[in-house]
């Protein structure tokens, strides 16, 4: 039997995210995907010079490195960023904007450390 992704979607996410985006995905949500979107993903990273090695050791070298800063749910997946498919790394009083302008009222959210909003 077929899996349920859409292989062609997580190919088209592939090819448009970033190293951070593939190394989370395949260090910290490894667990909640297919072996056909692994595989999808892992092809992708490992075709991308900027990550030499072999693909098993970059990425436990990510969860190494990354995973101390990683805030996790106590389904012991990650947090997701708010803003992209990286790992969340704050938590942070954001707005929730009527129509995406006016400021209601705050709320927690995750980010990344690209999409933090404090410094
Ligand atoms: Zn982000």
């Amino acid at each position: 039997m077929r899996g349920l992704i859409n292989a062609e979607k997580c190919r088209a996410f592939a090819r448009e995210a970033s190293d951070g985006e593939l190394l989370d995905q395949l260090g910290f949500f490894s667990d909640g995907l297919e072996e056909e979107a692994l595989a999808i993903l892992r092809r992708e990273l490992s075709q991308r010079e900027a990550k030499p090695g072999p693909l098993d050791l970059v990425i436990e070298e990510h969860r190494r490195t990354h995973g101390p800063l990683v805030l996790f749910a106590p389904d012991r997946f990650p947090r997701l960023c708010g803003e992209c498919h990286r790992a969340a790394t704050h938590r942070e009083l954001g707005w929730v904007r009527f129509f995406g302008l006016v400021p209601m009222f705050p709320r927690f959210a995750y980010f990344c450390d690209n999409h933090k909003i404090h410094p």
